[in-house]
């Protein structure tokens, strides 16, 4: 196996105290980072490649913790129109006819663009997670699925939760540990509370994560209490849902008593702020969650509702939104969104080690290009990157140390085939 070192980067460590390393060296031993700090003689000569890093900064690649990647076949198509009208009326009814080969091209497309943007690990939910796996496994990035799940049946005899254990046999700890699989109910109000039930225990059963939509918007939160007279996180928390392998994706619309369950019960918030502020959801609470300790990661949310996959972005719009909510620039600063977007990511997907840069961890690592003028002059290198970075400026990719994308060129992906075979997709599907 492949040992490299890298030399002379600003390294953002990501890791508690915040620390930046000017000159500095990161060693990569197989899948794992075996060296980091400043050079000494003779460390070139411990590792059988060396790259010159100079004018780049090096951090932990980031984590999207909540994606529907094959809905980039979607992008563009329907916006501007209410969350449940958008999901209800134009969505649904287009997802009926998405084919898996389909779904295996948007995968591809969603995953192209990660890479792109210094993502190197995502958490999805959708339909086709067998061929969403299987693109995961050929473009080897890591990832958290789960198929999901929507139970008006109260039977064990759902499609879906059969092809949510299948899922879980199949690819749950394979390529080396990269893919992890879940259990993915929607959300409490497109489940009965037996079926919840049934997936908490199921879960229990396969000691895994569970990913669910929790109080995105105030609809939801009203439909939930005329369906179960119980808000969306006291729901979950009945059916026992909520635990600290729970991944919950926005929680906008959550109360005090709601907040103090999610507290409780250690579960990890997902916050997507660009879908929230494009359907109109709102803002939620990330601040008070992180003041109590909540682990807060960031995901985009899939691409019809965003309309991109860039976490650079959602780093950015998450600092703003609390700024601008709590009319207190204070309120969130970039060691917080560099940890949302990383390890705080990596820790609710159940990716162990991983998210930061420090010896023994995994070596998901990216390469950002800074000698472009918007990163000029050099203050302070953590904010170049939050507030004035643009992720395109990504140029190299390692999971587990495996070179991914080098200088701009995917290694794993033919970008030409995903780009034709998506557009030939699209038109079928929207004839
Ligand atoms: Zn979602």
């Amino acid at each position: 196996m492949m040992s490299l070192l890298l030399k002379g980067a600003y390294i953002i460590t990501g890791d508690e105290k915040g620390t930046v390393i000017d000159d500095g060296y990161i060693g990569i031993r197989e899948s794992i980072i075996d060296y980091i700090g400043i050079g000494y003689e003779g460390i070139c000569d411990r590792y059988e490649r060396v790259w010159n890093l100079k004018n780049k900064v090096v951090m932990p690649g980031f984590v999207n913790a909540h994606n529907h990647s094959a809905m980039t076949v979607f992008r563009n198509y329907a916006d501007d129109l209410k969350l449940m009208d958008w999901l209800f009326n134009t969505i649904f009814p287009l997802e009926d006819k998405i084919t898996a080969k389909d779904a295996y091209w948007a995968t591809q497309l969603a995953i192209m663009e990660m890479i792109k943007t210094g993502t190197t690990a995502f958490c999805d939910m959708y339909m086709y997670m067998e061929e969403t796996a299987i693109a995961v496994s050929e473009v080897g990035i890591k990832a958290a699925l789960g198929r999901g799940l929507q139970g008006d049946i109260d039977t064990k005899d759902d499609f879906r939760l059969k092809e949510s254990i299948n899922l879980y046999r199949n690819f749950h700890g394979s390529n080396k540990g990269r893919i992890r699989v879940n259990l993915a109910p929607h959300s409490v109000y497109t489940c009965t509370m037996t079926y919840l039930e049934m997936v908490a225990k199921l879960a229990w059963d396969l000691n895994c994560e569970v990913q669910i939509h929790l109080s995105e918007t105030d609809d939801e939160v009203r439909k939930s209490v005329a369906q179960h007279k119980m808000t969306p996180t006291k729901a979950a928390d009945k059916a026992g849902l909520l635990n600290s392998k729970t991944i919950a994706a926005h929680c906008v619309a959550v109360n005090d008593n709601d907040l103090e369950i999610l507290v409780n019960k250690k579960v990890n918030v997902v916050h997507n702020p660009s879908s929230n502020m494009k359907l109109g959801s709102g803002i939620a609470p990330i601040k008070r969650m992180i003041d109590k300790r909540i682990n807060v990661a960031l995901g985009t949310d899939g691409a019809s509702s965003n309309n991109g996959l860039d976490m650079l972005t959602e780093m950015r719009n998450a600092s703003y939104l609390q700024k601008v909510v709590l009319k207190d620039p204070t309120a969130i600063n970039v060691d917080q969104v560099i940890a949302m977007a990383t390890s705080n990511g990596a820790k609710a997907l159940g990716f162990k080690n991983t998210g930061k840069i420090v010896t023994g961890y995994s070596a998901d690592i990216i390469v950002i290009d800074i000698e472009k003028p918007w990163y000029y002059p050099r203050h302070n290198i953590k904010s170049s990157i939050v507030y004035s970075g643009c992720s395109k400026d990504v140029e190299t990719v390692l999971i587990d140390g495996e070179i991914i994308m080098e200088k701009g060129q995917m290694l794993t992906i033919d970008e030409e085939k995903v780009l034709y075979e998506i557009q030939r997709a699209a038109d079928d599907l929207f004839l």
